[in-house]
């Protein structure tokens, strides 16, 4: 005999009330099968709403009720075509809309809700449901839950009577179980969740979500040969979807890392339900009514072949710590008795414990709306030794989350408990209190609530539970750069999901106009769209906003040239937020801000990376940092890195004046939006600022000597000022341009950094216009292509050479692509 218990969404709409009928038809086909519903999805909590409302007297309680009518009215509409049958269930449901109308009147009247009235409210839910996935099924036999499912009344809570409820329900269904053994066909329906009080005979419940718990109970009582959970996923998951994206179905987990899960959070099964049907050897299988071919998850009592260290990650949100502390408790036996006993008593479950190994701390995890009576409890029960001074009054810390990583093979897996508090520690997030059993099958641990989010997400990645890691990414600026960089990604998001098994995740796309922010990830074929339709552009708010989403595994990367924006690296490192940056000006700027920034990245366990800043997409800055760390001494570095200026040296030519060239590299978008940035040197000092930091040479933009040829008055006044004076320039550059030529030399604008032979901790560094003869390696450099030439202790009589395209695009765009995936470090 099979038990199949099928949850409120797949009897809360047509389609999956249909799928249920297929289902359940399919199986009543091969022998007898026990059905447990729950309510329509939603009707638990609407019954409760709406008898607060008819408690405080509003009056929009009726509209509240009819609603529920209407909703059952045109689920047995649409679902039971025979007139007879419908016209039955009508009445039997109106007959129990009719007691609940006067019920929730009474309540309106009187101002007073009881426990006891809630109960009965509350009831209806599922015998709705019950009449009418009965008259809808085929052979349908509606049985009465409150008739065998009883409870007792323990410090004020409902809970099993387990003797006398299996009596019961072995009575109750042993004509139906003989009557399937003559091929009857019947299929009995059950109310989940509803019972009966022992001696009261009151209606009550097992408590939110339990109607698995009917299920469970009634599969144990009759021996069932499996236990069916239908729901609306496709079955035990490794976390759950709604906030894990990533999750996936667990094929099979044993009995007691489905208990683990469930007690520490998993909604998918209301944790008593494993129990009853652990002790019987009873398989429980997890199926979606919405999907029924899928295998879903079997849960039994031993697991082959399993490799898996960590199964499953669960959460429990409202958690609060309630600290005993005292000086004199150390070695005093009796004080974790007291405790329990004192918590037990008062029906205060407790989900976790820890204790201080110097044992005048213990901390326990209750949920937040038993944590008030919790302190009280254990203010009385330790009163005289807080009065000595012995031990201090409770403390009571609130609105935080339990959360657990499950798994029996964690025992023979050393290093899961590093593995676990190192990756926390390196998204920022700081553990308050944590425990892991003897038994060894899960470890548990709180953090702040406003942690949780991010914690389950960084775990899951971080123990491959995931079957991809994902990198969430913000875009800053969406110019040349920026626009190419989510093209690339856009067009490479498929590749790196299927062959590297990386997600880029694009969370935030900002411009000059807007910004858009979604933890969901952009669709990259409609980014300009979204985004127009995001925030107004405004820094602060876009770094409150970054930093309250709060997501896990996440660069920030700047491919504007905005001085701003450089202000938000520091904050984004201090959050664990790495950054990627084409911009220049953090790099560049003071030292010791430079020194700050790089010293945050490594102290919070993230990344601050900037290759693009010096020669686009060449591996300079990379191949300085390589020789510097094994041990080389970077002596000298000679370097053509304005691309523009190249550009301009290389166009210059008889027939093309100076200020022609400007306007081409401007035109041919190698040069800044502001061409004087490249003229006056600015961008070229900002470059030898940075490789002569990165050689380890304590440097700022001031230092660097500068020999230029434009006057330093065309770098006053406005833009359009420059463009109309910089013609006056063009016949003295041809004048010097015939010499040059004469001369078989050409003009590179160079950036050097010497360290003196002597004392190679001195150093001088200088950009300057120099002639370069015909010959030497700067001669040639074709476009606006970048040289940089390094010599040092190991590469000093043929200094090691790198060149390439130093401006465009494409190639920065990658530089900074190269730069991100060196962060996802798969
Ligand atoms: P039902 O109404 O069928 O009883 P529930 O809403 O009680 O359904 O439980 C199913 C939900 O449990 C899923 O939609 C999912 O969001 C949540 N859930 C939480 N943790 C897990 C998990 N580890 N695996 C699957 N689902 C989970
Ligand atoms: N309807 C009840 C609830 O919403 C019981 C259940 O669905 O399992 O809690
Ligand atoms: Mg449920």
């Amino acid at each position: 005999m099979k038990v199949m218990k099928f949850g409120g969404t797949s009897v809360g709409s047509v389609k999956s009330i249909l799928s249920l009928k297929e289902i359940v038809e399919a199986e009543a086909g091969r022998g007898p099968v026990v059905v447990v519903v729950s309510a329509l999805n939603g009707i638990t909590d609407k019954l409760i709403a709406t008898s607060e409302l008819a408690k405080n007297g509003d009056s929009h309680y009726r509209e509240e009720f009819e609603a529920m009518v209407t909703r059952h009215h045109q689920m047995i509409d649409a679902i039971i075509q025979d007139d007879k049958k419908r016209i039955d269930l009508f009445n039997n449901v109106d007959q129990l809309f009719d007691q609940l109308r006067s019920i929730y009147y009474g309540v309106f009247l009187i101002h007073d809700l009881s426990e006891k009235t809630q109960d009965t409210i509350i009831s209806y839910g599922e015998r709705l449901s019950s009449h009418i996935v009965a008259a809808m099924i085929k052979n349908g036999m509606r049985m009465n839950s409150r008739d065998f499912i009883r409870t007792e009344n323990k410090e004020g809570k409902h809970v099993l009577d387990t003797e006398l409820t299996n009596k019961l329900v072995k009575e109750a269904f042993a004509t139906f179980q003989s009557n399937n053994t003559n091929a009857s066909k019947t299929v009995a329906v059950v109310p989940g969740f509803i019972a009966r009080d022992r001696d009261s005979h009151e209606t009550t419940n097992l408590g939110r979500g339990g109607s698995d718990y009917t299920a469970a109970i009634i599969a144990a009582a009759l021996d069932a040969e499996i236990l069916e959970i239908w729901t609306d996923v496709d079955g035990f998951m490794t976390a759950d979807p709604k906030v894990i994206k990533t999750a996936y179905t667990i094929n099979e987990l044993s009995y007691v890392e489905a208990m683990e899960l469930c007690n520490f959070g998993a909604k998918v099964i209301y944790p008593p339900t494993i129990y009853p049907v652990c002790v019987k050897n009873i398989p429980i299988k997890v199926k979606n009514t919405f999907n029924p071919e899928h295998p879903g998850t079997l849960i039994k009592a031993t697991i082959d072949n399993d490799q898996k260290p960590i199964k499953g990650i669960s959460s429990i949100k409202g958690t609060s710590l309630i600290t005993v502390t005292g000086l004199s408790m150390v070695g005093v036996i009796g004080v974790n008795r007291r405790i329990f006993t004192t918590l037990a008593n008062k029906g205060i479950s407790v989900f976790m414990v820890s204790q201080a190994s110097s044992e005048n701390s213990t901390s326990i995890g209750v949920r937040d709306e038993d944590a008030e009576a919790a302190a009280e409890v254990l203010n009385a029960e330790f009163a005289k030794e807080i009065e000595t001074g012995a031990m201090f009054p409770m403390q009571v810390e609130s609105g935080l989350a339990t959360i657990a990583i499950v798994g029996e093979n964690m025992k023979q897996t050393p290093g899961i408990a590093g593995k676990l508090f190192g990756t926390l520690g390196r998204s920022g997030i700081s553990v308050i209190a944590c425990a892991q059993g003897a038994s060894e099958t899960n470890i548990s641990f709180v953090v702040d609530g406003k942690f949780l989010r991010k914690s389950l997400n960084v775990l899951h990645d971080s123990f491959f539970l995931s079957e991809y890691k994902v990198l969430n990414i913000f875009i800053c600026g969406i110019g040349t750069v920026g626009g190419m960089l989510l093209e690339q990604i856009r067009t490479q998001q498929q590749f790196l999901m299927q062959s590297r098994r990386l997600k880029l995740n694009v969370v935030g796309i900002s411009d000059v106009d807007n910004f858009v922010l979604d933890r969901d990830g952009i669709d990259l074929d409609n980014y300009e769209k979204i985004l127009r339709a995001g925030f107004k552009a405004d820094t602060d708010h876009m770094r409150e906003e970054i930093i309250k989403m709060n997501i896990f595994n996440s660069v920030f990367v700047d491919c504007t040239a905005s001085k701003q924006i450089a202000t938000l690296y520091q904050t984004f490192l201090e959050h664990n937020i790495s950054v990627v940056a084409a911009n220049k000006i953090a790099a560049s700027s003071d030292y010791d801000s430079y020194v700050k920034l790089r010293q945050t990245a490594r102290d919070r366990g993230v990344w601050f990376r900037y290759e693009t800043n010096v020669g686009a997409g060449l591996p300079i800055i990379g191949t300085i940092n390589d020789l510097c760390n094994s041990g080389d001494k970077i002596l000298k570095i000679e370097a053509i890195l304005s691309g523009t200026l190249n550009f301009i040296f290389n166009e210059i030519a008889a027939d093309v004046p100076f200020s022609e060239t400007v306007r081409r590299a401007k035109e041919q978008r190698y040069s800044e939006p502001d061409p004087r940035i490249d003229l006056s040197g600015t961008d070229v000092i900002r470059k030898l600022v940075i490789l002569t930091r990165e050689a380890g040479y304590k440097v700022e933009q001031d230092d660097v000597e500068k020999h230029l040829f434009v006057p330093d008055s065309y770098f006053e006044g406005s833009i359009d000022d420059f463009w109309k004076r910089l013609p006056e320039l063009d016949a003295d550059f041809e004048a010097r341009r015939k010499v040059l030529e004469a001369g078989n030399k050409r003009w590179r604008f160079v950036a050097t950094m010497e360290a003196d032979e002597q004392n190679p901790s001195s150093f001088k560094t200088s950009v300057a216009l120099k002639e370069v003869p015909y010959g030497h390696p700067f001669y040639g450099l074709e476009g606006s292509n970048n040289i940089v030439l390094l010599t040092t202790e190991r590469y000093k009589e043929y200094p090691m050479l790198i060149q390439g395209y130093g401006a465009g695009a494409a190639v920065t765009a990658a530089g900074v692509f190269a730069n991100i995936m060196s962060i996802a470090n798969i």
